[in-house]
């Protein structure tokens, strides 16, 4: 076994959820092979020391985050942002998920919506901002979701076989989330790279469908919008004008090809929450941007149709992975099967 290639062939394939620009900038598949034999046999010439920055860091700070308030922490792996009254949006900008965790404060308890990578302690960070008792939820269970989930005592899950497997814990897809190419700046000190897993969680609870969380002065519905996973549900507070939409819509490129994923059910999830926009004034997705006008969830119908129609050319991504995108929306997914 050589390993020369290993920390090349890192930077090229497993995609990112940055920016659009950063899919654009890939060049064809044969010219990223030519350039990784290239760039192999300078490592083997031991020309090559250096980890190169990844593209998607370099596009960081979102230009964005300027117009959001930010509330200052203690711990340098995440930023605070509060983009709307008793909502605060707990952004992981180093490792290239760039996911973004939400707390929805009441007067008498705070709903936490996702606990992020757990690579370092959002718990701590969480009781920065606030005292009151937390219930946690997940947008889906993906593993960039529910890093800190083991720390919380509150958990509500929805009741499907993905979440009752995911609460087990898993390595894999944790480890794949902190090669040299997935992390912009530095860890976490006393961070274990070899002991960094997904740590199992006990569900203390099922959520279903129509579900409301009294915050005490603030009620939250669950909604069920299955697709991206089977436990994918979004958060609607109905009298603020808010909808967390997890993984169901954010601002970079949407991951649909995983197996767990259901185009069918997508679509018609997206339906769902497209009737919502004109009740609601913010989108808050789980990655890259914590607001989104409510504009984008009609449009995201029209264009996920019409990449379902077939009119959108795919441009090819990483192996088995092609992206389409329309304006500024855009799906990541299985690459059509070869006739
Ligand atoms: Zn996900």
């Amino acid at each position: 076994m050589s390993r020369p290639c290993q920390a090349l062939s890192v930077a090229i394939s497993p995609p990112s959820r940055g920016c659009l620009n950063l899919m654009s900038d890939r060049r064809s598949p044969l010219h990223r092979y030519a350039v990784i034999l290239t760039l192999c046999i300078l490592q083997s010439t031991a020309l090559f020391a250096q980890t190169p920055i990844p593209n998607w860091c370099r596009k960081l700070p979102r230009p964005e985050y300027k117009t959001v308030e930010r509330v200052s922490i203690s711990d340098p792996w995440f930023e605070v942002y509060k983009p709307a009254q008793g909502v605060f949006a707990i952004y992981e900008p180093h490792q290239a998920e760039e996911t973004i965790s939400y707390l929805i404060v009441g007067e008498k308890r705070a709903l936490l919506f996702d606990t992020g990578m757990g690579i370092s302690d959002l718990k701590k960070v969480i009781a920065q901002l606030t005292s009151l008792p937390i219930i946690l939820l997940n947008s889906h269970t993906h593993n960039d979701h529910v890093g800190d989930n083991w720390e919380f005592s509150t958990i509500y899950g929805m009741d499907a076989d993905f979440t009752r497997q995911n609460a087990r814990g898993s390595r894999l897809d944790a480890q794949a989330e902190i090669t040299s190419d997935q992390i912009c700046g530095v860890l976490p000190k006393g961070f274990d790279s070899k002991a960094y897993a997904t740590r199992p969680w006990k569900i203390t609870a099922y959520t279903h469908d129509g579900d409301r969380f009294d915050l005490g002065g603030r009620l939250l519905e669950v909604i069920a919008t299955p697709g991206h996973t089977p436990d994918a549900i979004s958060l609607l507070d109905r009298t603020k004008g808010l909808l967390l939409t997890g993984d169901t819509y954010y601002p970079g490129p949407i991951w649909l090809f995983r197996p767990e994923t259901d185009l069918d059910a997508y679509a018609a999830s997206i339906r769902r929450l497209a009737a919502l926009a004109p009740q609601v004034k913010v989108i808050m997705g789980a990655h890259n941007i914590p607001v989104a006008s409510p504009s984008v969830l009609p449009r995201l119908v029209t264009a996920f149709d019409v990449v379902r129609a077939g009119k959108v050319p795919p441009s090819p991504d990483s192996p088995g992975k092609v992206l389409y995108k329309v304006d500024d929306i855009s799906f990541l997914m299985r690459a059509p099967a070869a006739h």
